[in-house]
């Protein structure tokens, strides 16, 4: 059985390390702020709930030294971003060097609250430069359990139209990685140039460990972790 707990994350990330690989935020690889010669590892997190477990991720990424784009709904049933002591979290993941995101839910917005999307990102771009004293280059799509499919928003707009460097499933990034996934939180999925790897069910350490993809973009999200058992 697949093992999710903090011991194990923090392995995935001494793993890359100890194969070299730089560890960056998607800002930087949008912006190609890396040294091409390496290998890297993108490293992405996507808050959905939990975001209280971002704090033993914060603990980790400080002690090793290594940076993330972590991604934060201001629509999440189980957290409110705004509260003072989310703030703080956030604030202490910026401290470290990452880069903090928007993590969208635009067309499920539009959809269920009638809200015009175009309108509600700008604004939200506004409020996470305000709260958090940082300019935003990208925003992550969140996928959930509607019909909707957030990503469609980028169908009819550009990043550039809000003045974005990227949205985290651009092609650049997308087309040429090796992409390895939580997602389905007790067993891993990956895909390469976006196409699905089917059931290649490996951990990210054994992808480096095997294979040393070039460019390895990780996906994980704080509610598949835990110290001893994923409801704790
Ligand atoms: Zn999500």
């Amino acid at each position: 059985m697949e093992n999710f707990t903090f011991k194990t994350y923090k392995k995935i990330f001494q793993e890359a390390l100890n194969h070299k690989y730089q560890i960056i935020t998607l800002k930087e690889f949008f912006l190609d702020e890396y040294d091409k010669d390496g290998n890297i590892l993108v490293n992405r997190v996507d808050v959905d709930i939990k975001i209280e477990r971002l704090r033993v991720i914060y603990e980790i990424f400080k002690e090793l030294n290594i940076k993330a784009s972590v991604y934060l709904r201001l629509h999440s049933p189980d957290y409110n971003l705004l509260s003072i002591g989310n703030i703080g979290i956030v604030q202490d993941f910026i401290s470290i060097g990452c880069e903090i995101g928007l993590h969208t839910e635009l067309e499920d917005v539009q959809h269920y609250c009638n809200i015009d999307s175009k309108e509600l990102l700008k604004k939200e771009i506004e409020l996470f430069e305000i709260l958090f004293n940082i300019r935003l280059y990208g925003t992550a799509s969140h996928g959930d359990m509607t019909p909707f499919n957030n990503l469609d928003f980028w169908k009819k707009h550009s990043v550039s139209e809000f003045g974005l460097l990227y949205e985290a499933y651009d092609k650049k990034l997308w087309n040429s990685c090796r992409y390895v996934s939580d997602s389905e939180w007790t067993q891993w999925k990956a895909y390469e140039n976006s196409q699905l790897l089917k059931d290649d069910r490996r951990n990210p350490i054994e992808h480096i460990r095997e294979d040393m993809p070039k460019v390895l973009l990780l996906l994980t999200h704080p509610e598949s972790w835990y110290e001893r058992y994923i409801y704790e």
